[in-house]
């Protein structure tokens, strides 16, 4: 751990600074007590490198300027919190790997090779990754355990989601989160039942799949909802983001656990202490 900064005790990195969740998590990093902001990266190219950080943000000079470079500043920093794209986060995952830096990731869409990275590098570091670091959605997924629990195959399952039109992924890494929670607590594969969207001649609906449905428009944060659908009955359990400064806050809460856990790869249940 980095020698102490004021009482700001935990030094951090954010990867895509210039983003709509960068600046966000630059604001988070300086509001939380524990948290100091060390170092910015943006990708080569980007407009905002030599920019100051706090500028970026709109939160005042922090005297941080924007790097392309992660190697250059990765001795600065304890914890990177990256919320950029796959490809980036792939090669920046790597990195923290090889300097022994901790990491907190919200990048969603990978793909399966990208999630054998993340595997191979959470044997060498500790990293947090969750697709959605809001308290209520993880609450939500322990009360979708439950509920699917109860009603087992008595209920059918639908997830809608819906997203601002900026969003370039479908369905949202917190749609998977939902249906995986249902999915696990009946015993099943997710990748046997999940039904993306539906259209034509589709049949009837068969029992024990789970209907997953994308919306994309204006500047939506995040709307979820699982509707447990049963005879005579509906159960609806939805979350509404309402400010992108949810995700960010927990994120840095992330950051401010991760530093002290032992290597390997845990999600957002986990910092919240909702595994159990
Ligand atoms: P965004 O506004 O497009 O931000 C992404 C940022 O990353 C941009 O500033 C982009 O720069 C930068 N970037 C791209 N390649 C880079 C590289 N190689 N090195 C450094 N920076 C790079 O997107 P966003 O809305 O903030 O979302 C980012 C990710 O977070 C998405 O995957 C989204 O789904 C996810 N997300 C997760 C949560 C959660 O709770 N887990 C919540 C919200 C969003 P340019 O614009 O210059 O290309």
């Amino acid at each position: 751990m980095s020698e102490q900064v004021n009482n700001k005790s935990i030094n951090v990195g954010v990867i895509g600074a210039g983003g709509r969740m960068g600046r966000m998590l630059i604001e988070a990093v300086q509001n939380n007590p524990q948290t100091a902001l060390k170092a910015a990266i943006e990708r080569q190219g980007s407009s905002l490198v030599g920019a100051d950080a706090g500028e970026v943000a709109a939160i005042g000079h922090l005297n941080v300027q924007i790097v392309d470079d992660l190697v250059a500043v990765i001795n600065d920093i304890d914890v990177l919190i990256d919320f950029s794209l796959p490809d980036a986060t792939e090669k920046n995952m790597q990195v923290c790997a090889e300097h022994n830096v901790a990491m907190v990731i919200g990048t969603t869409g990978f793909n399966e090779q990208q999630e054998q990275v993340l595997a191979k590098a959470s044997e060498k570091i500790t990293i947090v990754y969750a697709g959605n670091y809001s308290t209520g959605v993880n609450l939500s997924l322990k009360l979708l355990g439950m509920a699917a629990k109860a009603f087992g195959n008595d209920a059918d399952v639908e997830i809608i989601e819906a997203h601002h039109k900026h969003k370039i992924d479908a369905p949202s890494g917190t749609a998977y989160m939902m249906a995986e929670a249902v999915a696990e607590a009946r015993g099943q594969n997710l990748k046997d039942v999940a039904i993306y969207g539906r259209e034509g001649q589709t049949g009837e609906r068969e029992s024990g799949t789970i209907g997953i449905h994308a919306v994309r428009g204006g500047e939506i944060v995040g709307d979820h909802t699982v509707m447990f659908i049963a005879d005579g009955e509906v159960v609806e359990i939805t979350h509404r983001a309402r400010a992108r400064m949810t995700f960010a806050a927990g994120a840095v809460r992330a950051a401010t656990w991760v530093v002290e856990q032992e290597v390997g790869q845990y999600n957002m249940q986990d910092v919240l202490g909702l595994s159990d």
